[in-house]
């Protein structure tokens, strides 16, 4: 009765800090190093938490009135596009296998960035990046969830869209962002935080979502236009998790530095190695194209990235190890892959297909430096095959053109990326890179001087990893009723029956796919209706 209440409105910063700050406290039953045993492991010395800033000062209150009020628009755009046949609104059916490109390697990792986030939010000892840790695991899981539905409507009408969750663990390329993001939530939580958030979404996301968004709506998608819009907002916030977690760490301790630049250097790298399915999917499978890969890495890594790391160089930070190469290999990777996924077009999970005449006419105006110099040839060669033409060079006199080419042998992995060995020396794009390491009596073998040393440095780790195409050599990716050991054997046809991918039908040329001929169709009928 006798108390007075006192009402007086905190500012902004001050309710934020009551919120988060606020209910924090030290433990006393037990020390806090028993407590939160992860956050020192790695060798990082903080000495005071409270340096933390949240420039977001995002309470949890407001934070689920935002989230599901972007939830409600979403919801509904995803239903108008289900309703009125959305799907046959995109440029041809080729671009789908860009969205299933994207659900088999990309929505997955928000599902693990959702664990990855949600473990280092029990994990660090101050709240400022706990509670920051904590909503960006909320945010991840609705990734997550959003992707999966935006994309679900064309699980109606196109194959390869009907196993995700188990490709994800089995199928050869998403092991490359696959062992990505177990590598990094297997880390300490100031490693995980200097690979997700500062390494990919702070240096590398544009990469990632404005050419996939842009790709959206050039190609008249507008489903995954709208969830990347719902995602961009989240992304801010992230990306400044990202920059602040450096900051914090940077400013700390000067001990922390080397350790942190060697994250730095091995995230850009692994980063950017997995950005190469994004190279090819921008270059080669959106049929309106954007931007190309070269032009984008030069906006958004060159242009910024240097920026960025200008800036940090008064902590004593350089540039990435890799950067000079990675510059270097704007003008080849996603040819590189996607020769690669060409030729194995029969043993992925969506459908592969020579660029067209025009669509190489741009390639040579976008690459002046490399595509006609080093990668026309081999998709004339290609054709020709394709088409059953005869030999038209004096080389190719030994060659009868047999039908669509597909290879049959399955390719050696890098042991860290575990892209295949498809990159080349750096100043010489006609000689594969190749290097390898002897560690314990057993050999590795890596695509590049950059993924033999983010090895070099945790060879225990890493030689651990699970390589598909090992794992497929072993028969540990084959139905139970197959004997690897028998004459007849096919790895490639009895890794797709415990893939459960139907051949011909979820992948193949994309020519003769059954998505094309159901998208045809189901376009003219649209067409009669309408008149
Ligand atoms: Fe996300
Ligand atoms: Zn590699």
């Amino acid at each position: 009765m006798d108390t007075r209440v006192v009402k007086k409105k905190l500012g902004l910063k001050d309710r934020y800090a009551a919120n988060t700050r606020g209910l924090h406290w030290e433990t006393s039953y037990q020390p806090m190093d028993k407590v939160f045993p992860m956050d020192r492991f790695e060798g990082i010395v903080i000495h005071d938490w409270d340096k933390w800033e949240d420039p977001f000062r995002l309470t949890m209150d407001a934070y689920w009135k935002y989230q599901s009020e972007k939830d409600r628009k979403l919801y509904a755009v995803i239903d108008a596009f289900a309703q009125n046949h959305g799907d046959l609104g995109v440029t041809d059916a080729r671009y789908v296998n860009a969205l299933k490109l994207f659900l088999q390697g990309v929505t997955p990792l928000e599902y693990y960035a959702h664990r990855g986030f949600a473990h280092v939010g029990r994990q660090f000892s101050g709240a400022g990046a706990r509670v920051a840790a904590q909503m960006q695991a909320v945010d991840e899981l609705r990734h997550f969830q959003t992707e999966t539905h935006a994309l679900s409507h064309y699980n109606k009408y196109f194959n390869g869209l009907h196993s995700n969750n188990h490709w994800f663990d089995n199928l050869w390329y998403c092991s490359v962002p696959k062992s990505f993001f177990e590598d990094a939530y297997s880390a300490g939580p100031f490693e995980f935080l200097t690979a997700v958030s500062f390494s990919f979404e702070y240096v590398l996301t544009n990469l990632l979502f404005v050419p996939f968004m842009s790709g959206a709506a050039h190609n008249g998608d507008l489903s995954t236009v709208t969830f990347g819009f719902s995602a961009q907002s989240d992304e801010s916030r992230h990306m400044t998790l990202g920059i602040e977690c450096i900051k914090f760490m940077l400013e700390q301790d000067p001990v922390n530095v080397p350790i942190v630049q060697r994250w730095i250097d091995k995230w850009f790298w692994r980063g950017y190695r997995l950005l190469t399915l994004v190279a090819m999917m921008q270059d080669y499978m959106l049929p309106k194209r954007v931007m190309s890969w070269k032009e984008a890495w030069e906006m958004y890594a060159e242009a910024s990235g240097g920026a960025l790391f200008a800036d940090l160089a008064r902590y004593g930070i350089r540039l990435p190890k890799g950067w000079a190469d990675a510059c270097e290999g704007k003008d080849h990777i996603s040819h590189q892959a996607w020769s690669t996924f060409y030729q194995y077009g029969h043993a992925a999970a969506f459908h592969t297909w020579l660029p067209s005449a025009d669509e190489q006419a741009w390639l040579a105006g976008k690459y002046p430096d490399s595509f006609d110099q080093h990668y026309r040839a081999r998709f004339a060669h290609w054709q020709r095959h394709a088409e059953h033409q005869p030999p038209q060079t004096e080389a190719e006199k030994d060659d009868p053109a047999q039908g669509r080419w597909f290879n049959q042998f399955l390719p050696m992995l890098c042991q860290v990326c575990q892209v295949p060995m498809l990159f080349t020396e750096p100043g010489d794009a006609t000689r594969i890179c190749f290097r390898q390491t002897d560690w314990r009596g057993q050999q590795y073998h890596f695509c590049s001087s950059h993924c033999q040393e983010i090895f070099g440095d945790e060879p225990e780790k890493l030689s651990q990893a699970w390589l598909p195409v090992h794992q497929i050599y072993q028969g540990n990716c084959y139905p139970e009723d197959v004997n690897p050991a028998s004459p007849g054997d096919s790895p490639v046809r009895e890794m797709l029956r415990y893939l459960g991918i139907n051949p011909g039908e979820d992948n193949g040329d994309f020519d003769t796919s059954r998505d094309r001929a159901n998208f045809a169709k189901r376009s003219q009928r649209k067409a009669t209706q309408a008149k």
